[in-house]
């Protein structure tokens, strides 16, 4: 069943949103793929009902799809090898289990639950760990251990039971790994894993095996956690007899906190201040909310970048750090992609974003703003909008900071910050701003410059000092100390807006 051409699957379950190093996977499965020619697939492992989380599947298909990723056979495109979604392909699976048993490589185990946690606790009192083995499956309810007749009857009751791997004493085992080289383990330490649940579906060690078999997948690209299960899954394919055609694979390393302590969790991201989810998330159960990248004013290109760096490196001698999709996929090597956690730094990701934002036009950046004018029910010109935008880029980070330092552009300040009030404001400053005000009026042509020469003139003329007119001014115009240099905020606000600030300033604050 094997073909030359490359096949990748990226293979979430849909337990919650996606993590960003779920994100990283797809997106070395989607450059590989490309890379190559090769075919992306998206399959659902939605096996195990205890843990599925509703819409978790519908966010993870629109957030890659935001990230730009894309897929050639999934649960909504279909394809020769669908259906995508595990939970529609039970059948198969039974087809494949029987095989196992049949062949003395899987077994039926009737302990309850009730059984396992005493056994657990039993061993756990004793300073061990229980584990269904080799060493202990004889003491066991199961089909290894009781009499043809026993296992016939309970089988026949309609008792309820799992179905284990049967795994072989004393061999080793060997899973070459691109990123890490060779891995042995002897089948001593492995477990006997549940391969099928009582609930009629398989665990995702049987699934996985077989959906790669079947959807003829060329490499299993995936994250460093799922290393553990490699042998056992070497396993199963040596006893279907496919090992010769199996996969390679390739584990990805971790990506860590940004102090390097262990993994980056679901929970870092908000408690630390940055999102690690591509797009934001409400938990249908417990209501918590989650940010994601999208709603943080992250761009998708920066994103791609981010993650891009977070594993695989452009190599020696490079300098480039910004990446289009084309060129990482015509760039990207499974040997570049290091053994070692990369730590994630929330910092650099804000940098490559502002870095993101610089990039685009004036116009295409001053888009971004568009939510804002919907908000507040705003229809400023387009043209001003465009020149405001020029004047806030640098500063912002952020598509939110876009607004942050640009909304007073578009609105007038209802409430000036006591604080900068507390510090500036003197006895004489409204009669001061009064005169300001006065002449203002009577300029005919109002320019950062005109009116420049005019603060200049009463200041040298009344011995005020430059900062005792141009700080009021600013409170009243942006409603606190912030905001680009004072004449060119008062020419681009024009004189009717600027002096209609001042007027309506100065009377809230009398
Ligand atoms: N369903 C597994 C996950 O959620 C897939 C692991 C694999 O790619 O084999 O990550």
């Amino acid at each position: 069943m094997k073909t030359d051409k490359i096949r990748v699957r990226f293979a979430p379950s849909p337990t919650g949103p996606l993590h960003i190093g779920g994100v990283r996977t797809a997106l070395y499965n989607f450059l590989f793929a490309r890379q190559h020619g090769g075919t992306m697939i998206l399959r659902i492992e939605d096996t195990d009902q205890s843990r599925f989380v509703p819409g978790a599947e519908q966010y993870i298909t629109e957030s890659l799809r935001w990230c730009g990723l894309d897929f050639d056979e999934s649960p909504e495109k279909g394809g020769p090898h669908a259906p995508y979604r595990q939970s529609e392909r039970s059948d198969i699976y039974r087809t494949y289990i029987r095989q196992l048993i049949d062949a003395g490589h899987a077994y039926y185990a009737f302990d309850t639950e009730t059984e396992l946690e005493e056994l657990r606790s039993q061993a756990k009192a004793g300073g061990k760990t229980f584990q269904y083995d080799q060493h202990t499956r004889k003491s066991l309810r199961n089909s290894t251990a009781l009499p043809a007749e026993e296992v016939e009857s309970y089988l026949a009751s309609g008792a309820p039971y799992v179905i284990r791997v049967r795994i072989p004493e004393n061999e080793p085992v060997t899973v070459h790994d691109l990123i890490r080289g060779e891995v042995t383990v002897n089948t001593q330490n492995l477990d006997d894993k549940v391969l099928f649940k009582s609930d009629g579906l398989p665990t995702y060690h049987l699934a996985n095996v077989v959906d790669d078999y079947l959807m003829q997948i060329t490499h299993v690209i995936r994250g460093e956690e799922w290393l553990p299960s490699a042998p056992l899954h070497v396993l199963l394919y040596r006893f279907f007899g496919w090992e010769s055609i199996m996969p390679q694979f390739a584990h990805l390393p971790l990506i860590l906190k940004p102090d390097g302590n262990g993994k980056l969790s679901k929970r870092d991201g908000d408690r630390l201040g940055f999102p690690v989810f591509p797009t934001a998330w409400k938990d249908p159960v417990s209501g918590e909310l989650f940010s994601g990248y999208r709603e943080s004013g992250y761009l998708p290109e920066a994103v791609i970048n981010i993650l891009a760096h977070l594993g695989w490196n452009p190599g020696m001698g490079t300098e480039q750090e910004f990446f289009t999709m084309e060129e990482l996929i015509s760039l990207f090597s499974l040997e570049r992609v290091g053994k070692h956690g990369s730590k994630f730094d929330p910092e650099k990701a804000r940098w490559f974003n502002h870095q993101y934002l610089q990039r685009l036009g004036d116009e295409e950046l001053s888009q971004y703003l568009k939510p804002w004018f919907d908000q507040y029910g705003l229809d400023p010109d387009p043209g001003y909008i465009i020149r405001v935008t020029g004047m806030v880029r640098e500063r912002s980070s952020l598509i939110p900071d876009l607004w942050a330092n640009s909304w007073y552009f578009f609105m007038r300040p209802e409430q000036y910050d006591p604080q900068v009030y507390q510090k500036i404001w003197q006895p004489g400053t409204a009669a001061l701003l009064q005169d300001i005000l006065a002449e203002t009026e009577r300029l005919e042509e109002f320019t950062a410059e005109t009116f420049h020469t005019l603060v200049q003139e009463y200041t040298s003329r009344t011995g005020v000092k430059m900062g005792q007119v141009m700080n009021p001014l600013r409170l009243l115009t942006v409603g606190s100390s912030q905001g680009p240099g004072m004449m060119d905020l008062a020419a681009i606000l024009g004189k009717e807006e600027f002096t209609a600030r001042i007027r309506a300033g100065l009377q809230k604050l009398a």
